[in-house]
C-alpha cells in the first residue's frame, strides 16, 4: 500500500500569521520544525498501520521546508521549489490513499487561516462552486481512484473539505478567530491527533470514497486586478464573461488543476 502526503504550512499547528510562514525569522524556524512533527507522525503512524511507501510532497514556499532526517528512513521526500504541478508530482494510480496536511482555506474565505488558492489574488469556481488547493487535489486524486483519506488544518479549511471529501478523517489543528488569529490547539496534542486518525483512516481506507467530478468540466477564474486581465486572454479557450471573470471547460480534473495553478502563476509573475 503507497501513501502520498501533500504537506503545506499554512494549516499546521500555531500557524496563524505569514511571518511563521516565509522569510527570515525565528517564528518560520519553529513553525518549519512543527510541520515536520506533523509530517513525521503521519509518516510514521501510516508505517505502523500497514502502509509500505510514503512519499511526501514539501508543498510549501520553495519546497525546501523538511529536514528529511526526522522523517523514517523509508519515507521518500519531493523537495524543491518550482515544479510543474499544483502539487500532485509523481502522484499516479498506484497510491491508494492522499492526506492533505497542513491545508489552508480558499481565497477570500472569512474567518479562516491565511486563506489563498495559490495566490490570494483569484478565486476559482468549478460548475459555480469554489474551490481550493485541497479540492482540486483531492477531485484529482479521485480522478485516479485514489481516495483522500485525511485532511487537517484550521476549522475552517476542514470545514470547506466536507463539500468534496465528506467521508475523509479530519483534524482540525485550531479555530480561526477572524483572518489574522486563531486559537491553537498545543503542537504534541495536534500531532496525537494526527497519528490517531491517519491510524484509523488507513484502517477504513477501503470505505473512503473517492472524490469525483464526471466529464467535462466548467472553470470559473475570477481574478482581484482587472489590470492582469490580458494575462488570462492569453490562454486558448479562455472565454471572457465578466471584467474580471473568465471561464474555461477542461477535459478532466488534469487540465482543471494545470489552468489553476498556470493562472495563479501568471498573475504572481513581476516583470
Ligand atoms: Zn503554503
Amino acid at each position: 500500500m503507497k501513501l502520498y502526503i501533500v504537506a503545506d504550512m499554512e494549516g499546521v499547528a500555531g500557524v496563524v500569521d505569514s511571518e511563521q510562514t516565509m522569510g527570515a525569522s525565528a517564528y518560520f524556524e519553529a513553525a518549519k520544525l512543527q510541520y515536520a512533527r506533523e509530517v513525521r507522525s503521519v509518516c510514521e503512524a501510516a508505517l505502523n498501520a500497514g502502509v509500505e511507501e510514503v512519499y511526501v510532497n514539501d508543498f510549501h514556499g520553495n519546497g525546501l521546508n523538511i529536514n528529511p532526517e526526522i522523517l523514517p528512513r523509508s519515507v521518500l521526500v519531493i523537495r524543491g521549489g518550482f515544479r510543474p504541478t499544483s502539487g500532485y508530482d509523481m502522484l499516479d494510480e498506484t497510491f491508494s490513499g492522499l492526506v492533505l496536511l497542513g491545508a489552508h482555506a480558499r481565497t477570500g474565505t472569512s474567518n479562516a487561516v491565511l486563506p489563498h488558492t495559490y495566490t490570494g489574488r483569484v478565486t476559482y469556481e468549478i460548475f459555480g462552486q469554489p474551490v481550493g488547493e485541497f479540492d482540486i487535489l483531492a477531485l484529482l486524486a479521485g480522478e485516479m481512484k485514489v481516495p483522500t483519506i485525511l485532511i487537517s488544518g484550521d476549522s475552517t479549511a476542514v470545514e470547506q473539505a466536507g463539500t468534496n471529501m465528506p467521508s475523509a478523517h479530519r483534524v482540525v489543528t485550531k479555530y480561526a478567530v477572524n483572518n489574522g488569529g486563531a486559537l491553537c490547539i498545543h503542537p504534541d496534542l495536534v500531532c496525537e491527533a494526527l497519528r490517531e486518525e491517519v491510524t484509523r483512516a488507513v484502517k477504513n481506507i477501503a470505505a473512503i470514497e473517492p472524490a469525483q467530478i464526471a466529464g467535462p468540466t466548467q472553470l470559473s477564474v475570477k481574478i482581484a486586478d482587472v489590470n492582469l486581465a490580458p494575462r488570462i486572454e492569453w490562454i486558448p479557450g479562455a472565454k471572457r464573461v465578466a471584467n474580471n471573470c473568465f471561464e474555461f471547460t477542461c477535459k478532466n480534473m488534469r487540465e482543471v488543476a494545470n489552468l489553476v495553478y498556470g493562472t495563479a502563476t501568471l498573475v504572481e509573475c513581476r516583470f
